[in-house]
């Protein structure tokens, strides 16, 4: 019987990770299908796992703390980071990883060493790849557009400022993780303020996939190399597919891979 993987989320219709994994499991002809599950209740995430028998799952929005929660195992920067984006059954034991966090570090490898950076927005994805950052011993710094969210960062020594009270400093690379630009023009903070910032900048990276955003724009607009969340879903997807699959990722691996998260297999 094939094996079933699954991506807990809601909204989920729109995740490409089914057409994203299944092209890698094609691609080493593993007998598994992997499918998009509407959850609206997080809670009963590990019961759903556990009652369709599912083999492995990634989590997507708005359940990655509640699964955290809900997991046997928690392996990694995942303890730190108090939220996962995949599941993996072992012997009957729920063991739960962070993808997003090695992800993002593997997206951002191809600007070279980067010493200093800034991450817009203080939400999960801030989390993660602050850090993850900081495992690596870059410095961080976080800056979002309200301060309740900030407590997390300053526990975990990381500088965090919102907009009234940041100090500018020369960033390396600066990283929105907010949502702005997602759907809207906004930009993720005041256009001085980055402005400011990207004046001095030299990379730019948006965690928003599959479109230039406002603030992708702007930076490109002060001379910033810039990238897109691409290879971010598409590494930590990789990362996933190695655990579900107990496999290493070759790089035709890699490339089967983003042709199905680009819908082209
Ligand atoms: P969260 O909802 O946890 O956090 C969103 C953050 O964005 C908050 O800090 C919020 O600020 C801020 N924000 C939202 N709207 C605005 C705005 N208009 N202006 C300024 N700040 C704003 O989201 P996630 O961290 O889960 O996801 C963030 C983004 O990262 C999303 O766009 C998502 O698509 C992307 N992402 C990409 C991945 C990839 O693989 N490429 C993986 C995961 C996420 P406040 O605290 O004030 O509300």
């Amino acid at each position: 019987m094939s094996k079933k993987f699954v991506i807990f989320g809601d909204p989920v219709v729109h995740s490409k990770s089914p057409q994203m994994q299944n092209a890698g499991f094609k691609h080493i002809n593993f007998d598994a299908i992997y499918e998009k599950f509407h959850l609206v209740d997080g809670n009963s995430l590990k019961n759903e796992f556990i009652k369709n028998e599912f083999s492995g799952a990634n989590i997507t929005v708005p359940h990655k703390e509640k699964a955290f929660l809900q997991a046997d195992v928690v392996k990694g920067i995942a303890q730190k980071i108090e939220a996962v984006n995949t599941y993996v059954l072992q012997n009957n034991q729920v063991i739960a990883y962070n993808t997003d966090a090695p992800g993002f570090l593997k997206a951002i490898q191809s600007f070279g060493k980067i010493n200093k950076v800034l991450i817009l927005g203080a939400g999960g994805t801030a989390k993660a790849i602050s850090l993850a950052l900081q495992e690596e011993n870059v410095d961080v710094t976080v800056l979002n557009r309200s301060k309740s969210k900030l407590d997390f960062f300053k526990n975990h020594g990381i500088k965090s400022f919102s907009f009234d009270d940041f100090v500018n400093e020369k960033f390396d690379l600066v990283v929105n993780s907010t949502s702005a630009g997602l759907k809207d023009e906004e930009l993720p903070a005041p256009k001085e303020l980055l402005e400011n910032v990207l004046k001095s900048s030299s990379f730019a990276f948006d965690c928003i996939y599959g479109r230039i955003t406002p603030f992708l724009v702007l930076a490109k607009s002060f001379h910033n190399e810039i990238k897109d969340g691409e290879d971010m879903l598409l590494y930590q997807g990789v990362l996933a597919f190695e655990y579900f699959t107990n496999t290493k990722a070759d790089n035709k691996l890699v490339e089967a891979m983003r042709k199905g998260l680009k819908g082209e297999s």
